[in-house]
């Protein structure tokens, strides 16, 4: 069986979060090592200072090799507290790491990772906790540099790289996935229009969209409701999924049979819709002969076929909404008279 896809775009939220981690915490580690190799400042204590930012490094590190079992051990979710604190801690070992060995405290920023981490991917409660905490280091990253800070000279290069990163990483970060987020609305916007069983349009695809595209010169447009003949016989023969098969076949052969701006939907059970743009009655009326005699031959084999009824406006709609209406009746009892008539036929209506 084809894996679930986790949503209509095919996204997979579970590696977009992966991946906006691993960024976070590759560039946390990243920062880490730049500091150990960086010659010491007039920090307070650097021996401390070191330790703080090789505790850095190894919370980064845990939360990688955390990330790289997660990859494949969905959900992720069980995962979030251990790295939001993972996060929260390598963050403020790492600001008060480079108070105590320079005396500075370039890094702040990095508190921004972990808010954008808590608000794109966590529960709500652990948005509220992540609040809290991110608080405290705060007020404990600015009590530090007050007590420990020294007022080296500024080193505006190191200054400028540790403040950017981390306004550039959040702003990276928050445009991938809201670019994901914007997908799968689209996605989700073309879902809900369309008949997953046989890609049509559904009944909601037909009312939203009747009228919107462009028609023949003469104005007119046709409705041709199409209703499969004897189909509970097939299901009832063959079973459910030979059915399925067979509406899928027919919504295959309207698709050939269609012009590229038609409207084709699935309105229900094995009835369809197909709206087109017309000059006459008769030219439609052989067109859906076609489509029939296509459709009985692709089905030759379990004897089925269908039936349809057609309807035409007179002139151009003025009112495509109760324009619809009047030809879903129209060819609605158009398609009863096919029916009635002994099926494997099209009507117009009168
Ligand atoms: P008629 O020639 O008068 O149209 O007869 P019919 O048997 O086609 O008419 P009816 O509308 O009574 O039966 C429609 C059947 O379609 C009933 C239902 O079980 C079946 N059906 C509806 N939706 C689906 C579907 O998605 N898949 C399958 N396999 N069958 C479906
Ligand atoms: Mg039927
Ligand atoms: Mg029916």
């Amino acid at each position: 069986m084809a894996p679930r896809s986790p949503s209509p775009s095919g996204m997979d939220r579970h590696l977009v979060k992966v991946r906006v981690l691993v960024m976070f915490f590759g560039a946390g580690l990243g920062l880490a090592v730049l500091a150990l190799l960086l010659p010491g400042g007039p920090g307070a204590a650097p021996a401390l200072g070191k330790a703080l930012m090789v505790g850095n490094g190894l919370c980064s590190l845990s939360a990688l090799a955390l990330l790289i079992r997660a990859r494949r051990q969905k959900p992720l979710n069980r995962f979030d507290l251990p790295l939001l604190l993972l996060a929260q801690t390598a963050t403020l070992g790492g600001v008060l790491g480079e108070t105590f060995l320079f005396g500075t405290q370039y890094s702040f920023m990095t508190q921004l990772w972990v808010t954008v981490f808590a608000a794109g991917f966590l529960p709500r409660r652990l948005v509220w906790a992540q609040q809290g905490l991110g608080l405290i280091s705060i007020t404990l990253m600015v009590w530090m540099r007050a007590q420990y800070g020294a007022t080296p000279p500024r080193l505006w290069v190191v200054d400028a790289l540790v403040t950017a990163l981390p306004v550039v990483l959040t702003g990276v970060a928050v445009a991938y996935f809201r670019g994901e987020a914007e997908r799968e609305a689209l996605a989700l916007e073309a879902a809900v229009r369309t008949d997953p069983l046989t890609g049509l349009g559904n009944r909601r695809a037909l009312f939203e969209s009747f009228g919107t595209s462009p028609f023949s010169p003469s104005g007119r447009t046709g409705l041709v409701m199409l209703d499969i003949d004897h189909f509970k016989g097939v299901n009832d023969r063959y079973g459910h999924a030979e059915g399925d098969r067979v509406i899928r076949v027919l919504a295959d052969v309207m698709r050939e049979h269609a012009a590229p701006q038609d409207l084709l939907t699935r309105h229900g059970g094995e009835e369809f819709v197909w709206v087109t743009a017309v000059s006459d009655e008769e030219a439609l009326l052989a067109r859906v002969d076609a489509l029939r005699v296509s459709f009985a031959q692709r089905a030759e084999a379990l004897g089925v076929t269908v039936s349809a009824g057609i309807a035409v406006t007179r002139q151009p709609m003025d009112d495509p909404a109760s324009s619809l209406l009047a030809l879903l009746r129209q060819a609605d009892a158009a398609l009863y008279q096919a029916k009635a008539g002994g099926r494997n036929q099209a009507r117009l209506a009168p």
